[in-house]
């Protein structure tokens, strides 16, 4: 029984080696045995003893499974960390990536009052900004009801309020379609290029979901112009547009905004020194 716990460990990193590596394959492993059964590294490592019921072998084979055919860990988990928290995740919404925590950092300096988050996805930069502005009024839209369910969930089970809505930017009507004002609007919205899905992650274009990556070849900002539009007509004055962006099309997203009308315009590096997101600010 002793030998048990040393065992599983083994046996998950003989079948995930061929295909990640055995270091990956360690690091998968141990992520596994603490997400899904409280099993830290330490008492890996220790050799401590704990048995594994018939169920949880069962259990622990079809996640092995997944991983075999490269599904990404936080879909096989059904759940991803972001901002200090735990978001549960799906195919139907990106994994929030840790770059994208700075885009919240750049909210909360401002400490907005009311915040709109344009294809919230999981919901992560919503809540996150929301369960650390919790005076500030959040809504967000998402084109996806599966996203959407997905955000609800995860702002219950995190304890924010947030307004959800099924909004499409790109529709016209959308943009005048109701009254509110907000502080400011956020997004990480699709802005990989078709042509770029040659050069990106197999795990990525087999697991998630196109509909929030891709945006056509002939028109990488077309996500960024839907916003620059929002934004004139819902921002408030001296609001903050603050968005996520292609590395390769940072500078015309900058230019772009500029040529809205908007000042203050700042580009920022994310935490691998990759100009990332802009930001920017109505007159
Ligand atoms: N940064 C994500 C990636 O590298 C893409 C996010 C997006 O398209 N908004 O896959």
């Amino acid at each position: 029984m002793k030998e048990e716990l040393d065992n599983v460990y083994r046996r998950i990193r003989e079948l995930l080696s061929p295909r990640y590596g055995t270091q990956e394959a360690s690091a998968l492993a141990f992520a596994l045995l603490e997400d899904k059964y409280g099993i830290s590294r330490t008492e890996v490592l220790c050799g401590k003893a704990r048995a594994f019921s018939l169920e949880e072998h069962q259990e622990l084979e079809a996640f092995l499974q997944q991983l075999v055919k490269g599904e990404p860990l936080q879909y096989v988990l059904g759940q991803a960390p972001f901002f200090g928290r735990s978001f549960k995740v799906s195919p139907a919404v990106l994994i929030p990536r840790p770059e994208t925590e700075a885009l919240v950092e750049i909210v909360m300096q401002e400490s907005p009052e009311s915040i709109l988050d344009c294809g919230t996805g999981s919901g992560c930069i919503a809540i996150s900004i929301a369960a650390e502005l919790p005076a500030a009024h959040v809504s967000a839209w998402d084109i996806s009801d599966e996203a959407l369910l997905i955000a609800q969930e995860n702002a219950v089970a995190l304890g924010a309020t947030v307004s959800f809505r099924k909004k499409d930017i790109l529709k016209e009507s959308t943009l005048d379609d109701a009254l509110d004002r907000y502080s400011c609007i956020v997004s990480n919205p699709p802005y990989i290029c078709d042509r770029e899905a040659s050069e990106m992650e197999q795990h990525v274009l087999d697991y998630e979901p196109h509909l929030a990556l891709f945006v056509p070849d002939q028109d990488p900002l077309l996500f960024y112009r839907a916003l620059a539009e929002l934004a004139s007509r819902r921002l408030l004055e001296g609001g903050l547009l603050c968005v996520e962006t292609n590395r390769a099309y940072t500078q015309e997203t900058a230019e772009l905004f500029a040529s809205y009308g908007f000042g203050e315009i700042e580009i920022i590096e994310d935490c691998f020194s990759v100009p990332r997101f802009v930001k920017a600010r109505k007159a």
